[in-house]
């Protein structure tokens, strides 16, 4: 059973929209893969993964988590968790409130609390930061602290949409190859969002490539390179003609 499955999933913002945000789409992820929504800007992404989520109600279609309609839900009921790229850690907390917030928030005692963090921060590397306020990290331990806050939980999916398109070029290639070992450790499904090819073909189990709210293709990234379905692959992927 997979993880996360979409049923013909359709957004339209507007009815006088020329089209779908997001247009008929039918997915299924496989247990523990890594995979990505890769597509150019105004592709339908972010309004696919946030209906997956839970934050933008689908015009037709489903969402199922587990095997179970999820659709309508809101996002606290789904058992995801998901890191944006504007994640936002609060200020006059420390790192270790910060990570347990959610926890604090769903009344989990103190003692587990601070188990859960200590687990969720030592995955990440960065049990040696809990005293220290999110103003004293760099962009990349702030990164990481916002990843450990969404795996508190224990999520059964991870979504992630461009969360490390706020680091700089050098910070951003070590954060994949990080963010790849901590996949390898929890083994957590992952949904990644990216428009970079170079990050998609790095780090996906899987692409999926969308173009104006349409699926064009699914595969690994040898496949969507190899043989690309057709021209807007080809093209975006820059695949040898
Ligand atoms: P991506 O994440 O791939 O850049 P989005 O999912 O953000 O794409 O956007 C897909 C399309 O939906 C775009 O045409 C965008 O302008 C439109 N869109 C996204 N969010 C809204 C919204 N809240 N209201 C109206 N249109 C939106
Ligand atoms: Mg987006």
């Amino acid at each position: 059973m997979a993880v996360v499955e979409t049923r013909r999933l359709t957004k339209i913002f507007r009815k006088a929209d020329q089209g779908a945000a997001v247009n008929e789409v039918d997915l299924a992820t496989r247990d523990g893969e890594f995979l990505v929504f890769l597509g150019p800007s105004g592709s339908g992404k972010s309004t696919l993964l946030r209906m997956i989520a839970g934050l933008e109600e689908p015009t037709r279609g489903d969402v199922l988590i587990g095997g179970r309609v999820v659709t309508g839900l809101p996002p606290r009921a789904r058992g995801i968790a998901m890191v944006f790229q504007s994640y936002a850690l609060y200020p006059h907390l420390s790192v270790e409130q910060n990570i347990g917030f959610p926890l604090k928030a769903h009344g989990v005692p103190r003692d587990r609390r601070r188990e859960r963090v200590r687990w969720a921060a030592e995955l990440l590397g960065i049990g040696h930061l809990l005293a220290r306020k999110p103003r004293e990290l760099s962009g990349g331990e702030r990164q990481r602290v916002a990843l450990a806050r969404a795996l508190v939980r224990e999520p059964t999916v991870f979504l992630l949409d461009e969360p490390l398109s706020n680091l700089d070029a050098k910070l951003r290639a070590s954060a994949r190859t990080e963010l790849i070992q901590f996949h390898a450790r929890v083994g957590t499904t992952t949904i990644y969002v990216t428009h970079d090819q170079v990050e998609a073909m790095s780090m996906g189990d899987r692409i999926v490539v969308l173009d104006k709210g349409v699926v064009r293709q699914v595969g690994t990234p040898k496949e969507v390179y190899d043989e690309p379905a057709d021209t807007f692959v080809a093209t975006f992927l820059g695949s040898p003609p």
